[in-house]
């Protein structure tokens, strides 16, 4: 017998019509890639919102056409995410950190047929254009005084200008495709994840909730994490569900610009990757007498990567700050586990607390989750063993945009996330490895995390990476390779006389060289497949 409540579609449209109509004067502070910073609110925001999907529908743009973004995070950019899903069109965030023949396969294979660019992105577009077969309009999210005259470009404003400020929004299925980002992925071309509005609104609610992120209408959002990578988070749907204030940093993420910012709005919450929280307390720490006393930021949200023991420890002492480590990716939309702390962990000295933080969360409703052997066997979840990481979910991707890597899932609808994970009996997750990065000597695995994390606590590592290079005895065995802070020059055994206090005798790796950085990916991460190929033909001197 089915029940008789209201079957109404959970649509992103309906997110803007409520901050629009019950939170109209909270504001959406945005700073512009032509420099100032400028302010509006929920209501005038929905207004763009209606003006912008009115000229998307002028320009031919129907459901489930693909529309793409290369921008920063200013209010433009959040209006396109409205107003795009809105219509039941789908934005194509793509990364203009990745490399340029990866953003025009992206954009080809999406099909996109309009492109808003920050007119940062100027040069990059006109370099693609030629190659770019699918898109036929080209907007440039600014106004006709900021074009520079040899953009070959349409003025966003002048786009929105002559639209009507209201809309009656569609109504359609809520598993229709909403939002499209490609992971950027270290081998191979990159993969499309496509959201739909259920998953986008289910996410937002989890957000929301205590033992999500907390977000609420008392909350003022330094959003650092880009709108070009996995939506925000989910941040800005969510914001638009609880009537949160927007702070937009656009092109300006260095720690003087956020810091600066996050005082001038009082921000209570930010999320960022750990790299922006180092630049953040780089910037306290070159400012002798900085006053840090107009900060209003009361949790952190960290993930993407490890966060560093020091940062969590840092925001507690010096800034009063929670840091809300999370676990999530791409295919997970992305928010899958949140490191908040129980009840039974409120009374414990502050060191237990932050060994609690250190783990990458615990799992929310509406993920679930497991850890797998080698034959796909699962294994307890009490914290003993570390296995392949499983996740599925209503917010989990079943497979990637047009079939790209065939079928993901297992006959009991598990995606395999390729990290390698323990979990605990209260559902914290420990992240070891990613399954091709895992070190194995002498049949037992080492956690190049754990031993990543244990070299940046020393005081001369700004940043730390772990390879496993083939060794006669073992098959494997760690290899660490260190960017040393500027103005230090540790050596090889002052680091591993510290790792011998923090790590297991058999894991201290075997080796360790210095350099002046590490290569990343667009999105931060360590790319250790470059560092095998550097370090290929090393000699473990033990
Ligand atoms: P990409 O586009 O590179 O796939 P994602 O943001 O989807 O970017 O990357 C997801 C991966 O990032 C995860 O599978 C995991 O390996 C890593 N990751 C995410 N959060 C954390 C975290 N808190 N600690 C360690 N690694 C993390």
């Amino acid at each position: 017998m089915l029940g008789l409540m209201q079957d109404s579609p959970l649509l992103i449209s309906s997110l803007i019509e409520h901050a629009a109509r019950y939170h109209p004067h909270v504001e959406i502070v945005s700073r512009t890639c032509e420099g100032p910073v400028v302010r509006t609110n929920w209501r005038d925001l929905a207004k763009r919102v209606a003006k912008l999907a009115n000229a998307l529908r002028r320009m031919g743009i129907k459901p489930g056409d693909r529309v793409a973004s290369l921008a920063w995070n200013t209010h433009r950019h959040v209006e396109l995410y409205f107003a795009v899903s809105g219509i039941g069109a789908v934005l194509n965030t793509v990364n203009p950190r990745l490399f340029p023949e990866q953003i025009d396969y992206i954009v080809n294979h999406a099909e996109n047929r309009v492109l808003f660019f920050d007119i940062t992105f100027a040069g990059l577009v006109a370099g693609l254009r030629g190659r770019l077969s699918t898109v036929e309009r080209f907007v440039a999210l600014t106004d006709a005084d900021h074009l520079p005259a040899d953009v070959a470009a349409e003025a966003y404003e002048d786009l929105l200008s002559p639209e009507p400020g209201q809309i009656d929004w569609p109504v359609f299925d809520e598993r229709s495709a909403s939002s499209l980002c490609y992971t950027s992925g270290t081998t191979g071309n990159p993969k499309g994840v496509l959201y739909t509005h259920r998953s986008t609104i289910l996410h937002s609610f989890m957000v929301c909730t205590a033992d999500g992120f907390r977000l609420s209408s008392a909350d003022s959002v330094l959003l650092v994490v880009p709108l070009f990578h996995v939506n925000a988070w989910g941040i800005p749907y969510a914001a638009a569900m609880c009537g949160a204030k927007l702070v937009l940093p656009g092109p300006k993420l260095d720690g003087k610009s956020l810091f600066e910012l996050a005082v001038a709005e009082k921000c209570t919450f930010s999320l960022g990757v750990p790299t922006v929280w180092l630049g953040f307390f780089q910037h306290i720490d070159d400012t002798p007498g900085l006053d840090t006393s107009g900060l209003r930021l009361e949790r952190v949200v960290i993930g993407g990567s490890a966060a560093p023991r020091a940062i969590i420890e840092r925001f507690r002492r010096d800034l009063g700050v929670f840091v809300i480590h999370a676990w999530g990716m791409s295919e997970t939309s992305p928010v899958a586990t949140v490191g908040n702390l129980l009840p039974k962990h409120r009374g414990l000295p502050e060191k237990e607390q932050i060994d609690v933080q250190v783990r990458q969360g615990r799992v929310v409703y509406g993920v679930e989750l497991r850890i797998v052997d080698e034959d796909r066997n699962a294994l307890p979840q009490d914290g003993s063993v570390a296995g392949d990481l499983h996740v599925r979910g209503p917010w989990v991707t079943s497979g990637y945009f047009k079939g790209v890597g065939g079928d993901l899932l297992d006959a009991g609808g598990w995606f395999p996330t390729g990290d390698v994970a323990k979990i605990d009996s209260d559902g914290y997750v420990v992240l070891t490895d990613r399954s091709k990065d895992v070190i194995k000597s002498g049949g037992e695995w080492i956690s190049s995390i754990d031993l990543e994390n244990a070299a940046v606590a020393h005081p001369a590592v700004q940043e730390a990476a772990v390879i496993g290079l083939p060794h006669p005895k073992w098959q494997e065995r760690p290899f660490l390779i260190i960017v040393p802070k500027p103005g230090t020059a540790p050596d090889r055994d002052e680091i591993l006389d510290f790792l011998s206090a923090r790590v297991a005798k058999w894991w201290l790796p075997d080796d360790v060289a210095f350099v002046s950085e590490l290569p990343h990916t667009a999105t931060g991460k360590l790319q250790k497949t470059k560092l095998r190929e550097q370090f290929r033909d090393h000699v473990l001197s033990t």
